[in-house]
């Protein structure tokens, strides 16, 4: 028997419609999908879904961690987090470490990699590590050269569960890397960069086909030549029609005419939402202590920003975005321009398809069980992540 049943949803199926329907979940799989006569009548549980809306869970492929949790501070707090995602629809998750070249980040890496499987309330196929190939600072990344060897050696550490890898085109000796990881099947993500035209649309050609929290760090070559408008990686990544880029949707970061331009450049199937979530994501609007020993104030409008007295005072601190938080924006800013199911596939199954996960982030027999039940404002009713209820 079906261990679960949803009846009287709109679903969701992203990128191509949303329909009254039902569906049936069995080990931990959705075993029927569509109209009401196409699933079975029985189930260990059946729910009522009122109309409203049911879509895959949310995937985010670039995030450091939630509420007081980060995921660079161990597997303690790997767990915590996991625990708190479902809050916010997210079922998916690529925990972010800022990567070292140094000895004990391969251990250190390899203990989280291996603590990934036992997490509980939210699936977590593998790990993000930003760095250390990162041509420009910021979250905490190192600059040092590319060494293929360092990272055949992350790759064993973390026995396979690397999942994507962050880098810039323009640091020496990155060119082997990319083609290492691609023929790995770890996915390169261009960041950090104020990396050259040619030097951007080589790393293109070795098979980094992606841009993480783009335009973001993503510095614009000098006007040297009056009248001359310079042009660099961000026009590399947009005018290449292999790439695909990401944003942190939570309108600090990016303004919301630069993604609506990323969505003319690429279509809805080239956009990808993440969180960059951090310490004080998710917390209520306020201030807090931080890990790094700053004291930050958390608010939507503002983002996460460091208080006085420190020197930096007024920057931003990480992102405080929430999954759910972004997917709102994302239809308050373009939900009079794009229909809500290629809205919802930024956040579920463009990021799925880029991370390899093709049982994600879409509604079909075989897909895994990984769902939300949106109740009012993209406040998650209930989560389910492999068929099991993680909230609500
Ligand atoms: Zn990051």
């Amino acid at each position: 028997m079906d261990t679960l049943r949803i009846t009287n949803a709109r679903l969701v199926f992203p990128g191509v419609g949303i329909r009254p329907g039902s569906l049936a979940v069995r080990d931990g799989q959705i075993t029927a999908v569509g109209e009401l006569d196409a699933v079975p009548a029985q189930a260990e549980e059946t729910v009522d879904a009122e109309g409203a809306l049911v879509t895959p869970g949310l995937v985010d492929v670039h995030t450091h961690g939630i509420e007081r949790y980060r995921y660079d501070a161990g597997p303690e707090e790997l767990h915590a987090a996991a625990g708190r995602l479902g809050a916010y629809g997210c079922t998916c998750a690529l925990p972010t470490l800022i990567g070292r070249r140094e000895e004990a980040f391969l251990t250190f890496a390899g203990q989280m990699a291996a603590a990934l499987p036992t997490v509980a309330g939210v699936s977590m196929p593998g790990l993000h590590i930003e760095g250390p190939f990162v041509a420009r600072t910021g979250a905490g990344c190192e600059t040092v050269p590319a060494d293929a060897v360092f990272v055949r050696e992350l790759l064993a550490a973390t026995v396979g569960r690397t999942r994507v890898m962050s880098l810039s085109p323009e640091v020496s000796g990155i060119l082997p890397v990319i083609e290492l990881l691609v023929a790995e099947g770890v996915v390169p993500f261009i960041t950090h960069t104020g990396a050259s035209l040619a030097e951007t649309q080589r790393a293109l050609d070795a098979g980094a086909r992606h841009a993480t929290h783009f335009y973001d760090v993503f510095y614009a070559p000098p006007e040297t030549d009056l009248g001359v408008r310079p042009v660099g990686c961000v026009e590399a990544v947009l005018a290449d029609t292999r790439a695909t880029v990401d944003f942190i949707c939570d309108g600090v970061h990016v303004e919301p005419t630069a993604i609506r331009m990323a969505l003319l450049c690429k279509g809805w199937e080239g956009v990808v939402m993440i969180t960059d979530s951090n310490i004080g994501a998710g917390l209520p609007a306020g201030e807090y202590d931080t890990p790094w020993g700053l004291r930050i104030r958390v608010a939507p409008e503002t983002g996460a920003r460091i208080l006085p007295p420190h020197h930096f005072a007024g920057a931003l601190a990480g992102s405080a975005l929430t999954s759910n938080r972004g997917m709102a924006n994302l239809h308050a800013w373009f939900g009079r321009d794009y229909p809500a199911e290629q809205l919802w596939a930024l956040g579920t199954r463009n990021p799925a398809r880029l991370a390899g996960l093709p049982n994600k982030g879409v509604l079909q027999v075989g897909a895994d069980a990984d769902l939300v039940l949106w109740g009012e404002g993209f406040v998650p009713a209930a989560t389910w992540v492999g068929g099991c209820r993680v909230c609500g």
